[in-house]
């Protein structure tokens, strides 16, 4: 069905939620005066979250509908969804108990990935973090790197993680997956990807400036790229890459736990090198908010790949509330959208220069690099 009829379905669902509950509301108050203050404060509390949830859906419904009028992707190309998990019927894992000896590749489905996950999103410093995760492996080297020692690993997995000024939000995130990770028994280290400078913030170059450095350091064959405000509400959602792209973070509590539109490819997303050079890597040419992850999509279907999607509940993930603090929207992006194959070859890892200032952290390795226009030349587009 085309999206922005189900779209429609799903307002129309709401509505109907939204006059039933107000409906059984007024009831109460009507026919309990004593515990009316109660249900005032309940019902404002229930308008707050409904309120939430119509601007969600409705900046979905928008999104679809800008999407539509520049008819963004302009191609013939065809969706192919048959690389998705969602309808297939839910992997087996391994028995409890199960063994593998050290020189095994490990397997992807341990019996310790359980399942839901609980989300800790309490403040917390990084020398706090740091402490109890060295606790458990004192011998992790600075940066972070771990690898598994009683199997070999089956990935390689570089976590890029692109930042400014989001210092809360770090600690939170690696108290909350570097122990999944460490359960996956993958091989993994973290890259925040740091932009300086006064230019709007560029998430994509800040990638492809990540893929770089981080290639510099070890063989990675796997590359993620993660958000730093996202947390996996499922430790089965297997970190490690697949055949074609893959888009982890699928459902999201802030969209109601729904895909926002069919091409969404934002918050975490995983290609191995090979997929990412393919691609040539992120486009520089987005700065500020929206539209570098529409333009990773549309570069993945021109490489001929298709996008693979972990089953049902695996890829839920909550993300930490934040505002946007003087960030500001790029309002171009659906424009350099149109061009996407064109730009395809000449925006991306070849056209990409940079200086940038590494060091290394108990839990990961910084890269702090300031970011221009010039430092990614292209004909305008
Ligand atoms: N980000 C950041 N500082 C910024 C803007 C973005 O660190 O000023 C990074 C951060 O990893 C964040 C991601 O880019 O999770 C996506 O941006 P944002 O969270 O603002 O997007 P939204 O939540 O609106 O999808
Ligand atoms: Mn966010």
């Amino acid at each position: 069905m085309p999206t922005h009829l189900r779209f429609r379905r799903r307002s129309f669902l709401g509505l109907i939620f939204f006059f039933s509950l107000s409906t059984s509301l007024l009831y109460f108050i009507y026919s309990a005066p004593g515990i009316v203050n109660e249900y005032v404060f309940m019902a404002q509390a229930t308008g707050i979250q409904i309120r939430e949830n119509v601007k969600n859906i409705g900046a979905q419904v928008l999104e679809q509908v800008v999407r539509g009028a520049y008819s963004v992707n302009g191609t013939d190309y065809s969706y192919d969804f048959n690389l998705s998990e969602s309808d297939s019927p839910p992997p087996t894992y391994l028995p409890e108990g199960f063994t593998y000896l050290p020189s095994q590749v490990c397997p992807d489905r341990l019996p310790s990935m359980k399942g839901r996950l609980e989300v800790n999103m309490s403040e917390v410093s990084l020398e706090e973090v740091e402490r109890s995760l060295l606790e458990s492996e004192p011998n992790m080297a600075p940066g972070g790197y771990w690898k598994p020692k009683d199997c070999l690993p089956r990935w390689k997995v570089a976590i890029l993680v692109p930042f400014r000024n989001r210092h809360e939000h770090l600690p939170i995130l690696f108290r909350h997956l570097v122990p999944v990770l460490r359960k996956q028994r993958l091989q993994f280290a973290f890259y925040v990807v740091e932009q300086g400078g006064t230019e709007p913030f560029n998430r994509a170059m800040l990638f492809n400036v990540g893929y770089k450095e981080a290639m510099k350091d070890l063989d990675w064959d796997c590359l993620v790229f993660h958000d730093v405000d996202h947390l996996m509400q499922n430790d089965r959602n297997y970190y490690g890459c697949t055949d074609m792209p893959r888009h982890f973070a699928v459902k999201l509590d802030k969209y109601s736990y729904m895909l926002p539109y069919n091409e969404f490819f934002g918050g975490v997303s995983g290609l191995t090198v090979k997929q990412f050079k393919k691609i040539n890597g992120f486009p520089n040419a987005f700065w500020g908010w929206g539209g570098e992850d529409d333009d990773l999509w549309n570069r993945v279907q021109f490489a001929n790949l298709t996008v693979s999607r972990p089953h049902g509940e695996q890829g839920r993930y909550m993300s930490i509330p934040h505002h946007h603090r003087g960030e500001v929207q790029f309002l171009g992006r659906y424009s350099l959208l149109r061009h996407s194959k064109a730009r395809q070859k000449v925006d991306g890892l070849n056209n990409l220069n940079y200086s940038p200032i590494v060091s290394r952290r108990p839990l990961y390795t910084n890269i702090t690099v300031s970011l221009s226009r010039k430092l990614a030349p292209i004909a305008d587009y």
